[in-house]
């Protein structure tokens, strides 16, 4: 495949940016890829196992001579990061981020965005309950969408060219703009994060979590809630506070009907849970038609005792 980007910046090192790394040199489509971490101590490990070409200890130098900059940080920093990097920032660049939320993102970057760089947000739906520089692997995007949701500042050629990359990283490719992405991830990934914290800090509240009986006897369902409840506080805690409105919406609409089974437990309505999860059985289905998961075991991801 020929070359993309002869400069790609990745600013923070963590699962995605990491993840990013290993794909982006597996497909061969770009130059150099060089990172930056806030931290000294991501930023050694980063370079003794050979994550970035090279790694910077202050991301206005690593963004300099990038033609893309990919802001890999938590969601409630990427405003004052860019206000930072903003005066290094190459003309002719895009600037772009992986946040899990958008329209809070770009109202937060475009004030700071300068002329002759274009903003072309994106949003990787893949990832684990992992962080840091160690955690990423080439195939996290492999078969999984990417949203691009481009902004009145993005030109067809820079949304081209990061339609391309995120191809050849081996993700499906979509559009969106961000009031729709930030509903529909409110269906699909921040309320059902919500609901694990909950269900696992529930089972802590009664003393049981730790007990080895939970651990031993819980089925596949409560240790996935575990897994994903040890999804990174500080990532789940900006996607809350962000995508506060639709959040909030789907909640509501979820206890609604939590209230709504509540009372055909109670009333023995055995026909309105029986339908229930019919409707519902046919959805996991439907996922697994579509290629988003397998029917294995442990929903296909291995042992997550
Ligand atoms: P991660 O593994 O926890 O890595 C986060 C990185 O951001 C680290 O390099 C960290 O630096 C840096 N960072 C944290 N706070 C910072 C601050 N205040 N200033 C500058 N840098 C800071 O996180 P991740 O999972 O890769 O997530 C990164 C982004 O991807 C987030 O916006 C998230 O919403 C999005 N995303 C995540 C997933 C997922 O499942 N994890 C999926 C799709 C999109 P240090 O290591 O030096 O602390």
């Amino acid at each position: 495949m020929s070359q993309i980007y002869q400069r790609v910046a990745l600013i923070g090192l963590g699962l995605i940016a990491s993840s990013m790394y290993w794909s982006i040199k597996r497909s061969g489509v770009v130059g150099e890829v060089v990172g930056y971490a806030r931290s000294a101590k991501t930023r050694e490990t980063a370079r003794r196992i050979g994550l970035c070409d090279r790694v910077y200890d202050s991301a206005s130098e690593a963004v300099e001579t990038a033609d893309l900059v990919v802001l890999c940080v938590p969601v409630g920093v990427m405003g004052d990061l860019v206000a930072e990097i903003a005066p290094s920032l190459k003309p002719g660049a895009t600037l772009s981020d992986v946040g899990s939320v958008k329209r809070a993102v770009i109202d937060a970057v475009m004030p700071h965005v300068p002329d002759g760089v274009e903003f072309v947000p994106a949003h990787p739906l893949a990832g684990t309950e992992h962080s840091g520089p160690e955690s990423g692997f080439a195939n996290l995007f492999d078969n999984r969408w990417c949203l691009i949701v481009p902004t009145e500042n993005s030109s067809k050629q820079a949304v081209d060219a990061l339609h391309r990359l995120w191809l050849a990283m081996g993700s499906n490719v979509d559009f969106m703009d961000a009031d729709h992405h930030d509903r529909v991830l409110a269906v699909t990934s921040h309320t059902p994060h919500l609901i694990a914290y909950t269900m696992v800090g529930v089972a802590d509240d009664l003393g049981r979590v730790t007990d080895s009986e939970v651990i031993k006897y819980s089925a596949a369902g409560f240790r996935d809630f575990t897994r994903i409840a040890a999804s990174d506080p500080t990532m789940w805690r900006d996607v809350f506070l962000t995508n506060k409105e639709a959040t909030l919406e789907i909640l509501g609409r979820f206890t609604e009907e939590l209230f709504a089974l509540q009372r055909a437990i109670r009333t023995e309505d055995g026909d309105h849970l029986h339908a229930y999860f019919t409707r519902t059985r046919e959805i996991r289905r439907g996922i697994i038609e579509a290629g988003q998961d397998t029917d294995a075991p442990n929903f296909g991801r291995g042992d997550t005792s």
